[in-house]
């Protein structure tokens, strides 16, 4: 459930309304980036294409690296589990490092076209991410109203953190390189799936802990619904964002916001 409503009625019938929450209470925004922060398109059509594309040079330039060789382990443990729940992944061959780099191509693309959240995948994405930024064939993408949004936020003492299912890298990659300039320097916290899953209360409350305040300080926005309950139950107030018009109208505005300028607009 939300909070009490300590600030004024929302005001529907202007450009932003601000559902019910108690502003009193937040000392820190925990923000998912995925359809919250940026568009869905810039990871299903920019990102994932891309890792997907890069896989196979990048794991045979770095396969004996020890920081590939855990993910590339992992992949292959995991591939075993997917194997025995009956999902048939690619098959994976370990007799020479040439038939391990495809196997686990073939299987990291299996899992990249699944929209797959596994944590080696997330690691290896990561990593190919960074070379890419790091070449300038990508640059992070934000809605235009969140740079202003952050400000606006450490202006008044507020503690950003994020939590997307991306690797921490791929995140502080992602806000690092936003176009209107870095946005990492109003980031206290990045948390992945190393934290714990996104719809499981237990990672809200990590989060809360691994920053020193109370759930009941975090003010969380994402744009899944399954999220917004989890940290609802670990005690966090969440609204849920919907970025596109229709949604909230299907939805109703009551526990919806379209963008981030009624969140402490001043
Ligand atoms: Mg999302």
């Amino acid at each position: 459930m939300l909070g009490p409503a300590l600030h004024s009625a929302p005001d529907c019938g202007k450009i932003t309304c601000v559902p019910h929450f108690d502003e009193t209470q937040v000392r820190a925004i925990l923000l998912d980036i995925e359809g919250t922060t940026t568009p869905v398109d810039f990871v299903t059509k920019t990102l994932f294409p891309y890792a997907s594309r890069k896989l196979e040079t990048f794991l045979r330039e770095n396969a004996a690296k020890e920081e590939i060789r855990t993910p590339l382990e992992e992949l292959r443990t995991q591939r075993g589990v997917d194997e025995q729940n009956g999902l048939k992944p690619p098959s994976w061959r370990d007799d020479s490092e040439e038939a391990r780099v495809g196997s686990a191509t073939a299987y990291g693309q299996w899992l990249i076209a699944r929209d797959s959240k596994s944590t080696p995948l997330k690691a290896l994405q990561g990593r190919i991410w960074q070379q890419g930024y790091a070449r300038g064939d990508l640059k992070g993408e934000v809605y235009p109203d969140v740079p202003a949004a952050f400000e606006r936020w450490k202006r008044r003492g507020k503690t950003i953190c994020i939590y997307s299912s991306g690797s921490v890298l791929a995140q502080q990659l992602l806000f690092g390189s936003i176009a209107t300039g870095d946005l990492t320097p109003y980031i206290t916290a990045f948390f992945d799936t190393r934290v714990g899953a996104k719809g499981e209360a237990e990672s809200y409350r990590k989060i809360a802990a691994a920053v020193s305040l109370e759930p009941r300080q975090f003010l969380f926005l994402s744009d899944a619904a399954k999220e917004i309950e989890a940290a609802r139950a670990a005690g966090m107030q969440a609204l849920l964002c919907e970025r596109h018009e229709t949604d909230a109208a299907l939805r109703g505005s009551a526990q919806v916001i379209r963008d981030f300028n009624g969140i402490f607009p001043r």
